[in-house]
């Protein structure tokens, strides 16, 4: 039988596509070589920031605004995929990320009707007690963001494709792509009219040599940092991104109890990291890394203690010029490619299925951007 579309890796993205083609009514299979939400991949550790202010780009915000209003029309509320706790941006006075975000922030909000407060360390100490950053400190505060638990929004999807009407092949690879045909590694052929290939951190195999080299994976860790003492005020924490010397770490609300931790995270020039050798990484942490976040929390997070409750590694892809890649494969007819949208692709996910199902269907979208072309970089 051929199918309409078929998806390959049906993690964050990939399974968003499936559901939207799937309730769209499209014959659609997803196929993956593990069973997602799974720890192998750029998905797991259980919270996924997501706001609407992209300082990143105008472009995205409609993204995760339409992917916001679909996931609302099927989330059960009595097991929310999304968490309104606020999102904190942090920096230096006047240095370029705090300057930068404000700005844009604010220009993104008034556009798009999203609100967003600015505070001073003053106010922030008062309003969130677990934060203590000096005075020349700057804050972005937008309300209505909050955290996405990513495993819960694959699972549904899947689950969603599923009741519509969609195949789902787990633990079983993909090897080949040619144009209507995926060979998977037990030799089976799969047919369809057209592919979405959302392979991930893995995506580079199926891309072109000229673009495959504009991606990278790069290892990318978190840890759960044990709370000394005001429990309450860490549960009540917004999720935060705070400048740190020439990077940032990340974190979010204590959400697993009084002894579950709270999750912080870092981010390091990211273009500037080794490339992830993908055959040998693993997913365990070492000491050197949780050294690196916890400089960042015994600065600004003096409630935190060293001892981590558990920890975690996980895979960004980034792109060269930190854009995403979502466009018509150069070489083969009725292929799509997806990249894995860099370090900030969770929350973009929902809208992005939309998006992928739109250009399936018709080769457009309101959605769609030509910053997301492989012809930028001609
Ligand atoms: C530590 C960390 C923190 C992050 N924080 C945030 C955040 O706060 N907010 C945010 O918006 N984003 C965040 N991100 C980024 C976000 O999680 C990713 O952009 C997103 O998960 C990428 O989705 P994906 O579908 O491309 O990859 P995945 O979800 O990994 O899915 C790819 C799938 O493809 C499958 N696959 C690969 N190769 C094959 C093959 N050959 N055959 C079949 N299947 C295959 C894999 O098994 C996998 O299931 C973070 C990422 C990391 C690592």
């Amino acid at each position: 039988m051929k199918y309409d579309l078929a998806i390959v890796g049906i993690g964050s993205h990939g399974s968003a596509a499936l559901h939207r083609a799937a309730q769209e009514g499209l014959k659609v299979i997803g196929i993956d070589r593990f069973d997602p939400p799974h720890t192998r991949g750029s998905h797991h550790g259980d919270t996924r920031i997501t706001r609407e202010a992209q300082f990143e780009g105008d472009h995205l915000v409609k993204i995760v605004q339409a992917g916001n209003k679909w996931r609302e029309s099927f989330e059960d509320k009595n097991d929310p995929l999304f968490v309104k706790c606020g999102c904190l941006n942090i920096g230096v006075k006047n240095s370029d990320t705090v300057r930068d975000i404000a700005a844009a922030a604010s220009g993104v909000a008034q556009r798009c009707n999203i609100e967003i407060e600015t505070l001073d360390a003053a106010t922030l100490a008062k309003r969130f007690p677990v934060f203590q950053v000096p005075d020349n400190f700057d804050v972005v505060f937008e309300p209505n963001a909050g955290y996405l638990r990513p495993e819960a929004c694959i699972a549904k999807n899947i689950e969603m494709a599923r009741q519509y009407g969609a195949k789902v092949l787990v633990n079983t690879e993909v090897t080949d792509i040619a144009e209507g045909r995926i060979t998977l590694a037990d030799g089976r052929v799969i047919e369809a009219e057209q592919i979405i290939i959302s392979a991930g951190a893995y995506i580079k195999k199926f891309v072109p040599a000229t673009f495959a080299q504009k991606i990278k994976p790069v290892r990318m860790y978190v840890g759960w940092f044990k709370i000394k003492e005001n429990y309450e005020a860490h549960k009540n924490a917004p999720v935060f991104c705070l400048d740190y010397n020439d990077y940032g770490i990340y974190g979010f609300p204590a959400i697993d109890g009084p002894d579950g931790g709270m999750k912080v995270g870092v981010e390091i020039d990211v273009f500037n990291k080794p490339a992830l050798d993908l055959a040998t990484h693993t997913y365990e942490t070492t000491k050197e890394e949780m050294d690196e976040i916890f400089a960042g929390v015994l600065e600004y997070l003096p409630a935190l203690s060293y001892d981590y409750v558990r920890s975690a590694a996980c895979i960004y892809t980034v792109v060269t010029d930190d854009e995403f890649i979502i466009d018509k494969h150069p070489l083969m007819k009725g292929v799509w490619i997806c990249s894995a949208c860099s370090g900030h692709g969770f929350k973009l996910s929902f809208g992005i299925g939309m998006m992928l199902v739109d250009l399936v269907k018709t080769g457009k979208s309101a959605l769609y951007t030509d910053k997301f072309k492989f012809s930028r970089f001609n």
